[in-house]
């Protein structure tokens, strides 16, 4: 049997290589921050795969927590980020370290600095699964990164198209996106 994501998607990168990527940003993150309890923030949706496995691995106390924003209308960035889900406790004197699935133009970063500019956090941390450093905009600066990747569209591993591929352990680029729909 034909699957929708044989037809669209190509393999592009495996389990391994992530679970590899997260593994070695979790003992990078680990090893700065020692004994502190840090507040992970995952971005949803598309992050809440990354911070499961990232968490699991964490091999100390930490909490864990969301925020939900979106930017992407199908494939493209757009600037109007919404917020959609906020901050729901108090990280006076936290150590903050957010987790995103991917940096592109850096439009959603901008958002969550807007969102920490009236917190008095101890220090934010910005940690992405995947960057697409020819598409990044900003001067933030990325101090965890887990594999760069061309400025190419991925799904998979928590990342959608228009609401498919979130669920596949692994990532794919997309071939093409005619007629998608019409298979759902
Ligand atoms: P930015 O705001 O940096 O342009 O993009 C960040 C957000 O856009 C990510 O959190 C993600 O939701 C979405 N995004 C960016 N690039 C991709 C991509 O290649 N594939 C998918 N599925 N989503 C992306």
């Amino acid at each position: 049997m034909i699957k929708l994501h044989d037809l669209y998607f190509k393999p592009f990168i495996s389990e391994k290589e992530i679970a590899a990527a997260v593994e070695r940003m979790v003992h990078e993150i680990a090893d700065e921050l020692g004994d502190e309890i840090p507040v992970f923030i995952g971005i949803l949706n598309g992050s809440f795969m990354f911070v499961s496995d990232f968490v699991k691995k964490y091999p100390k106390p930490c909490e864990v927590t969301f925020i939900k924003l979106a930017s992407y209308e199908g494939v493209k960035s757009t600037e109007d980020i919404q917020r959609l889900i906020g901050l729901t406790q108090d990280l006076t004197g936290r150590t903050v370290v957010i987790l995103e699935d991917i940096i592109d133009s850096g439009n959603t970063l901008t958002e969550v600095h807007r969102i920490f500019e009236n917190e008095k956090v101890k220090q934010l941390i910005i940690a992405t699964l995947f960057y697409k450093p020819e598409a990044y905009k900003k001067d933030y600066k990325l101090h965890y990164v887990g594999i760069e990747i061309p400025s190419k569209f991925i799904v998979g591993y928590g990342l959608d198209y228009d609401g498919l591929g979130r669920d596949l352990p692994e990532i794919y680029q997309l071939k093409t996106t005619q007629h998608m729909t019409n298979l759902v």
